[in-house]
C-alpha cells in the first residue's frame, strides 16, 4: 500500500480560524493513525487577498494546538517547496502542456464581455450561465478566433487567461471516504480559469498539482470544496495523473443557522480565529478534544480524550455526513474538564497578568487559595476576572439580590455575627459556619437568610463560592470590615 500522505492547505488570505483548525486535526489524526506524514502547504496563489501575518498565525496556531507536521514551509521533505508562490514555473509549464494536448484553451474576454455574457445569456432557468460549452463559442478564445489572431494577441502581450475545457455530455464520478459514490454531469461543470491574467495559477490548478507532485494520498478537507472536485477529477484525467483518495468532512453549522461564517459566528458571540481561543485562555487540549467531536465520534459514549487517545481512536469512516452545529458551552464544558485537572498554582499564574491589567496585584499565595475556591466554578482562568470581591471591597451591593435577600433585621444580624467573627480561632471554614449556626439558633433566624446577607455584604452580589469557603479566603479581617461597612450602607 502507498504510505499515508496528507496535506493541509491554508490559504494565507486571513488567521486560522476553528473550521480550518478541524480539518487540519482531522488530517493528522488520521496521518499518525496510519504512520503517515503530514504536510503544510501554504496557497498563496491569491496576491489580492494576502494577509501579510497570516501564515505566522497558522503555524504558530497549529503549534499551539498540539498539531506538528512533517513537511512544510522550513521542514523540507524533498518536494517542496512548500509555499505556491514560490512553485509558479511548476504551474506554468503544466498550463502549457494542457493547452498543447487540447485540455485547456486561451481566452481573452474582459471583465465587461464576461458580464455582458452573463447577461446575454441569462434565462429564468439558468440565471447564472456559465463560461464553457455552450458560451466560448461566442467569446473571445482559441475557439472562437482565427490561429493568427491568438498568436498576434498573445504576442502583442494581450491579457489572457487559460481555461480548462470542460467535454458537455460526460458524466465525472468518484468516491468520497465520507460520502460515498459522488457524479456531476459536466453539463455543470464550467470551463474553469486555471492560469489568471496575472500569470498566477487558480487554485485549482495549483492544488491539484501539488497533490500530485506532493505525493498525497488523500486529501481531507471540507464540504465547501466538494462543488470544485468534479474539476480537479477533470484535471487528473487531463494530465494522466491518478487523483488521491478524497474526503469532504461536515460543514460547521452557526447555532443560529447556516454555516459558521464570521459574520455569523460574530452573531451569535462565537470567536472564529484560533488565536482568539488561546488569548481567552482556552486550553488547547479542550479545544481540540472539542473540535474532534465535532462532526467525528468515537462510537460510544466517550467524550474526553487525549491527543493520543484521538490519534488511536480516530477514523474516517465515524465521520459524520450531515453538519455540525457549534455549541460554545459544550467547549466551555470541555474546558472546565481541562481547567480542573491543572494545580491552583498553574491556573494562578495564568490569571496574574489578567488581573494586573486592572491593576490588581494580589500574592501569589492568595491568588492560589481564590484559585482553589473558584476552580470548580469557573470555565476559563479569566472568569476569575469577574470575581473582583476577591481583591476589592464592594463599592456597590446588586439591586436585585437587595431586594430579594436584604431584611429589615438583616443590618443587626450581621453586625451580631461580627461579632462572633472576632474572636475566633482559627478562622476558617468549619469555624465560620459554626459561629453561624449558633447565631441562627441564638436569634430564631434561619441560616439561609443570614448566609444570603452575609453573601451580599461581603461581596456585593448574590452568588459566588460557598459562602464559608469564601469568607475563610478573605479573611477575618476583612471580613469584619466588610460586614461593617454593609451594615451601615443598606441599613
Ligand atoms: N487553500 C484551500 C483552503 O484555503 C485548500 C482547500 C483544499 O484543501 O483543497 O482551504
Amino acid at each position: 500500500m502507498n504510505p499515508v500522505r496528507v496535506r493541509f492547505a491554508p490559504s494565507p488570505t486571513g488567521y486560522l480560524h476553528i473550521g480550518g483548525l478541524r480539518t487540519a486535526l482531522y488530517n493528522y489524526l488520521f496521518a499518525r493513525k496510519h504512520d503517515g506524514t503530514v504536510i503544510l502547504r501554504i496557497e498563496d496563489t491569491d496576491q489580492k487577498r494576502f494577509v501579510d501575518d497570516a501564515e505566522e498565525d497558522i503555524i504558530a496556531s497549529l503549534q499551539w494546538a498540539g498539531i506538528e507536521y512533517d513537511e512544510g514551509p522550513g521542514r523540507d521533505g524533498g518536494v517542496g517547496p512548500y509555499r505556491q508562490s514560490e512553485r509558479s514555473d511548476i504551474y506554468s509549464e503544466i498550463a502549457e502542456k494542457l493547452v498543447e494536448s487540447g485540455h485547456a484553451y486561451i481566452a481573452f474576454d474582459t471583465e465587461e464581455e464576461l458580464a455582458g455574457m452573463r447577461e446575454r445569456f441569462a434565462t429564468e432557468e439558468n440565471p447564472n450561465p456559465r463560461y464553457g460549452s455552450s458560451t466560448r463559442e461566442h467569446m473571445q478564445n482559441s475557439f472562437s478566433l482565427s490561429e493568427e489572431d491568438v498568436s498576434s494577441r498573445l504576442a502583442s502581450a494581450h491579457p489572457h487567461v487559460i481555461r480548462l475545457n470542460v467535454t458537455p455530455g460526460e458524466t465525472v464520478s468518484f468516491t468520497d471516504l465520507i460520502r460515498g459514490d459522488i457524479a456531476f454531469a459536466t453539463e455543470n461543470v464550467d470551463d474553469q480559469i486555471l492560469m489568471k491574467s496575472d500569470g498566477h495559477p487558480t487554485y485549482h490548478l495549483a492544488n491539484i498539482v501539488d497533490d500530485h507532485m506532493m505525493g498525497v494520498s488523500h486529501v481531507i478537507r471540507g464540504e465547501e470544496w466538494l462543488p470544485s472536485t468534479p474539476k480537479h477529477i477533470l484535471l487528473y484525467e487531463a494530465l494522466g495523473w491518478d487523483p488521491p483518495k478524497l474526503a469532504h468532512l461536515p460543514l460547521i453549522l452557526s447555532p443560529t443557522g447556516g454555516k459558521l461564517s464570521k459574520r455569523s459566528s460574530e452573531r451569535a458571540g462565537i470567536p472564529v480565529f484560533v488565536n482568539e481561543y488561546r488569548s481567552a485562555g482556552y486550553e488547547s487540549g479542550a479545544l481540540i478534544n472539542f473540535l474532534a467531536l465535532l462532526g467525528w465520534n468515537p462510537g460510544d459514549e466517550r467524550e474526553l480524550f487525549s491527543m493520543e487517545g484521538l490519534i488511536e481512536t480516530f477514523s474516517l469512516e465515524r465521520v459524520g455526513q450531515s453538519g455540525v452545529q457549534f455549541d460554545l458551552n459544550k467547549l466551555q464544558w470541555y474546558n472546565e474538564q481541562y481547567l480542573r485537572q491543572r494545580s491552583a498554582q498553574s491556573i494562578a499564574t495564568d490569571v496574574k497578568p489578567l488581573l494586573a491589567e486592572s491593576g490588581i496585584e494580589p500574592s501569589d499565595e492568595y491568588l492560589e487559595r481564590v484559585v482553589e475556591v473558584m476552580k470548580e466554578r469557573i470555565s476559563i482562568p479569566s472568569d476569575l476576572v469577574e470575581a473582583m470581591y476577591f481583591f476589592q471591597d464592594p463599592t456597590s451591593y446588586d439591586d436585585k439580590t437587595k431586594k430579594k435577600r436584604w431584611k429589615e433585621d438583616s443590618s443587626d444580624l450581621i453586625l451580631l455575627f461580627s461579632e462572633k467573627l472576632d474572636p475566633l480561632e482559627p478562622f476558617d471554614a468549619t469555624t465560620i459556619e459554626i459561629a453561624l449556626r449558633e447565631l441562627a439558633e441564638e436569634r430564631e433566624a434561619g441560616a439561609g437568610r443570614i448566609i444570603h446577607s452575609v453573601r451580599l455584604a461581603t461581596s456585593g452580589v448574590g452568588f459566588g463560592p460557598g459562602l464559608f469557603d469564601l469568607l475563610e479566603v478573605l479573611g477575618k479581617e476583612t471580613t469584619i470590615r466588610r460586614l461593617r461597612a454593609a451594615a451601615e450602607i443598606l441599613g
